[in-house]
């Protein structure tokens, strides 16, 4: 079972217009792929080039060693089966009519069923979960419904390769999880090739073993879910700012947009803004800052903190530490330049021990070259301070400077201590 395909510069138009530009690819036995990219990226295309609904302008597909052309209707129908997006049948056909349709590359003209092909028929549509509709008129079901029946029509096919078109748009939750699921059975017992355009990147990330990201018609990124699903990918070709957070069960990357509204730069405070922070202090707000479309930086993080994680998924510029390792002299240097180039600064209420010392001492560079810098809960210090005194010190002497104290990590608070010692500079 399974089947390789393989794609040489296909070039493909309507009319004028160029849809798929020069797309190369190959796709081996037994693999499971999705195919992804924005609406009218090409995705449809393709897929029904690769099943010889439509003709290539240029380039080659090359199925099993030989190429498209080459194959007869009845045979290549024996290797590849198409689910389409809800293609409407003509006629209103029972369910059971409809999925032995499926049957016809392996019947003999004017032939009639044999047992085996009944029992493909039964089989598929018991996988699918509609065989308690199978005396049912397809014009009668629902959406979801008809999907499962095309499907089931394609499994009764038998081929060593399915290609499907968004094959879980109609369907809710349940039977979306449940389809997916049926098809990495069938991917892992029988070896099926899977081909798949997907709108949902999670599904898609979670099922898919490879990923091809389509972008006007070329391939803009290729590889496994980690390496195509990445916050510079996704606002590249969807122009979305996303989170990128792995999933709790198999760490595969879920993408998490951030509202359109308060994506791109903030209009009204476009220079970056830097954040002291460590052990988890600075997080909400770092990631309250960057949903509102600030620039921002971190720094001196510890490998594996927290905070280090969170700043690393927002893909800030930061200053790291290695794990359990006081700040070095290096580190704490970059940490001040990062600092001298920001436009104002935040100290999170962090835990302050020796090694991490340094962090409060850069807050007060920051006012010695007149960033505003706002600090955190500085009334909560003394029980956050185990370098016996030294740190309480220090938050005397930002107060002594001018740091704007606030007593909780709120963001609109925050935004609001920036604005007015910005204005008032
Ligand atoms: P996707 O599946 O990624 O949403 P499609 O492959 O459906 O993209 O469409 C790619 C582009 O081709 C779009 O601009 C679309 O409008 C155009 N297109 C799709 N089908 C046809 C068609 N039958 N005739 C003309 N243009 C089409």
């Amino acid at each position: 079972m399974g089947l390789q395909i393989e794609v040489k510069d296909l070039i493909f138009g309507y009319g004028g217009e160029t849809v798929l530009d020069g797309i190369s690819l190959t796709i081996g036995q037994g693999d499971f792929i999705g195919i992804i990219g924005p609406n009218g990226s090409g995705k449809s295309t393709f897929l029904k080039n690769l099943a010889a609904i439509l003709t290539p302008a240029a380039g080659e597909i090359i199925i099993d060693g030989k190429a498209l052309p080459r194959w007869r209707r009845r045979e290549l129908a024996r290797r590849l089966a198409l689910v389409g997006q809800g293609a409407a049948a003509g006629f209103n056909f029972t369910v059971e009519e409809m999925v032995a349709m499926g049957r016809y590359p392996h019947v003999q003209r004017f032939g009639s069923f044999k047992p085996t092909d009944h029992r493909a028929v039964e089989r598929a549509m018991h996988l699918t979960g509609c065989y308690h509709l199978r005396e049912r008129g397809i014009f009668s079901l629902s959406g979801g419904e008809r999907q499962r029946v095309l499907l089931a029509r394609a499994l009764a096919q038998e081929t060593p390769c399915l290609l499907l078109d968004e094959p879980t748009s109609f369907l809710d939750l349940g039977y979306q999880v449940e389809l997916l699921e049926l098809l990495r059975s069938l991917n892992q017992r029988e070896r099926i090739t899977v081909v798949m355009v997907m709108h949902d990147l999670n599904l898609a990330s979670r099922y898919c073993r490879k990923l091809f990201l389509l972008y006007g018609g070329r391939i803009h990124a290729c590889g496994d879910p980690e390496e195509v699903l990445t916050r510079e990918h996704i606002l590249e070709v969807y122009r979305t700012e996303v989170l990128i957070e792995p999933h709790p069960l198999d760490g595969k990357p879920q993408v998490i947009p951030v509202s359109t509204a308060q994506a791109g730069p903030n209009q009204n405070f476009q220079q970056r803004i830097h954040i002291i922070g460590g052990g988890g202090s600075a997080s909400p707000l770092m990631k309250e800052l960057f949903a509102r479309g600030f620039s921002l930086s971190a720094g001196v993080l510890s490998v594996g903190d927290s905070d280090w994680a969170t700043a690393r998924r927002l893909g800030l510029t930061m200053v790291e530490e290695a794990p359990f390792y006081p700040i070095s002299p290096q580190r704490h240097r970059q940490n001040l330049e990062l600092i001298e180039k920001a436009g104002a600064v935040v100290l999170a209420p962090v835990y302050i021990g020796p090694g991490n010392l340094p962090n409060v001492e850069a807050a007060l560079f920051a006012l010695q070259r007149k960033r505003p810098l706002i600090v955190i809960d500085a009334a909560g210090v003394a029980g956050r301070d185990f370098t016996g005194g030294q740190g309480a010190a220090l938050y005397r002497r930002l107060e002594e400077g001018g740091a704007l104290f606030l007593p909780r990590p709120d963001a609109d608070a925050v935004i609001e201590a920036l604005f007015s010692a910005s204005s008032g500079q």
